[in-house]
């Protein structure tokens, strides 16, 4: 039988590769998204090319009530969820921390920490054996900027990934014993738009030096450890940060 997964930022970049590939492993998708109809259409077309049941569902993980409808929806049309992806993200343009605002601060925060840990929530009321579910899985998008800083560029998005990390490490265990699992990805330089978004389009081929590996990487290869992190074939891991990074 088909397991479901919503994965938050599925429209685009990595998020929309790990829809694709999750309906070639059997998966049903929910795709969020919050200002690209066009591009969550795009994804959902690909996951019923695949055999997937699947839906493009709106709604800013920052702000709850989006949140709270988001999981009314998918629950209604796809039915309770066995996979969250906690994939959207944002970053914002290069900057140093004195030249930083509170609001840059908080919308950094909202996006990248809180939602993820409102999304968690919901799905842990869906997914735990606690609460009469049947368990599941749960994989954040952390970012090797947790471990290097990301000085002078975005130290505050490098913040927020630590945050994720620490979030990661206590979920887990804390409702390992009820049939979840809690992991993090840390990917390193990935070609996606993320980097035009934060003012650096050419970010991947101007650093792709200093990657050990010589190359930025891809969205399907983050895809791929996200969709086997959802499996069964990986059900005695919970608790892992893994870092997708090249070597970097
Ligand atoms: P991307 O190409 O910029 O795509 C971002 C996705 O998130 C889009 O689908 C976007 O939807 C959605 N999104 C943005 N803000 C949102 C919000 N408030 N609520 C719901 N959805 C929202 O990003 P990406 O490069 O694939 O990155 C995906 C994740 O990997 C992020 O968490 C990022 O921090 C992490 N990561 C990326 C890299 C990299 O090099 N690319 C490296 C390390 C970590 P709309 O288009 O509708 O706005």
């Amino acid at each position: 039988m088909r397991k479901v997964v919503l994965v938050t930022g599925g429209s685009r970049g990595i998020g929309a590769a790990t829809c694709i590939l999750a309906a070639q492993k059997g998966w049903d998708v929910a795709v969020n998204y919050t200002s690209n109809a066009k591009a969550a259409d795009d994804v959902v077309q690909q996951v019923k090319a695949a055999g997937g049941r699947a839906m493009a569902v709106q709604a800013d993980v920052a702000h709850e009530d989006q949140v709270l409808a988001m999981f009314q929806k998918v629950r209604a049309e796809l039915g309770p969820l066995q996979g969250l992806v906690n994939n959207a993200g944002v970053v914002d343009v290069s900057a140093r921390l004195d030249e930083m605002s509170m609001a840059r601060w908080r919308r950094m925060f909202d996006i990248n920490v809180l939602g993820s840990m409102l999304c968690a929530r919901e799905a842990i009321l869906q997914m735990s054996t606690k609460h009469g579910g049947q368990g599941g899985s749960i994989v954040n998008l952390s970012s090797a900027a947790a471990r290097l800083g990301s000085p002078g560029q975005y130290l505050d998005y490098a913040a927020a990934k630590g945050a994720i990390d620490s979030f990661t490490l206590g979920l887990a265990k804390e409702i390992a014993g009820e049939g979840i699992r809690v992991n993090a990805i840390r990917p390193g330089l990935i070609d996606t738009e993320i980097h035009a978004s934060g003012g650096l389009p050419n970010r991947v081929k101007d650093l792709e030096h200093l990657v050990p590996a010589k190359r930025g990487g891809s969205a399907m290869e983050v895809a791929q450890a996200i969709v086997w992190l959802l499996s069964d074939e990986a059900s005695y891991t919970t608790m892992s940060l893994i870092d997708v990074s090249g070597g970097r």
